[in-house]
């Protein structure tokens, strides 16, 4: 499988404030490039953390119909131990598949709960959803372009998982700051092995940049 990190942060490296709610980073040209990355996924991933902040529906809007008429949508992968998922959020809606990817001890009812909501759950092991355990389900369920939206507490676990293939970020042209604001990369964070990026290249789009590694 083959796992594509997407952000937009601020000059500051954050994702948004310490209020943790949605902030806009990406300007329109960025926002465009997404859709288009999204496009090219076979699932968009992100972590409870983000539903329960932003309520995405990581679905695109503008690519061409298939012939019952509705778009080729990427499925969508929340990472969320508890099963925490509301079953009203938009990355439950209709308009694609939803794997919700839980821990051992997730609570049964809530799990079939969002079963009965239209999800569907891949079991992992450990008190914490085990992020290659899972990818592999995904990879087995035919999953082999993962584009991962954030947020910081998952994007930390995918690479002390050594498992980010590939890393977009939007820097916008703003400062956000604050030592409880999220940033790109959270988790406890690494003090040693620090993991290297080789940069492959920088472009302006409208009045920010986007930065493309290899990792
Ligand atoms: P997150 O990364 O979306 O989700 C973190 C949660 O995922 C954890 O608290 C944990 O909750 C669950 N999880 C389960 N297994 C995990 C594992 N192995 N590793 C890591 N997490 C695991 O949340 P976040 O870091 O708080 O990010 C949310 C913030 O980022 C919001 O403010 C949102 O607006 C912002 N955001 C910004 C962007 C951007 O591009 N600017 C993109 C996305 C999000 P459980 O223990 O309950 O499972």
């Amino acid at each position: 499988m083959h796992v594509a990190v997407n952000a937009a942060m601020s000059v500051d490296g954050k994702l948004s404030s310490r209020r943790r709610e949605q902030v806009a980073i990406s300007d329109p040209e960025d926002f465009a490039r997404v859709h288009e990355q999204r496009a090219d996924a076979d699932a968009v991933m992100v972590g409870i953390g983000t539903v329960l902040a932003d309520d995405p529906s990581l679905t695109i809007s503008d690519t061409p119909a298939e012939n019952d008429g509705s778009p080729d949508q990427p499925a969508r992968v929340v990472v969320d131990s508890d099963a925490r998922t509301p079953t009203d959020a938009a990355v439950l809606d209709e308009r694609a598949l939803t794997y919700v990817l839980v821990a051992g001890n997730a609570p049964a009812e809530r799990v079939a709960t969002l079963e009965a909501a239209g999800a569907r759950i891949v079991d992992t092991t450990g008190e914490r959803v085990d992020l290659p355990g899972a990818l592999s389900a995904l990879d087995a369920q035919g999953i082999d372009r993962l584009m991962v939206e954030g947020g910081g507490e998952v994007i930390y676990s995918l690479f002390a998982a050594d498992l980010v293939d590939e890393l977009s970020v939007f820097v916008g042209s703003m400062i956000i700051g604050g030592r409880d604001a999220p940033t790109l990369v959270d988790g406890p964070g690494f003090v040693e092995n620090f993991p290297a990026l080789t940069l492959e290249s920088v472009r302006r789009l409208d009045g920010g940049v986007l930065l493309s590694y290899r990792c």
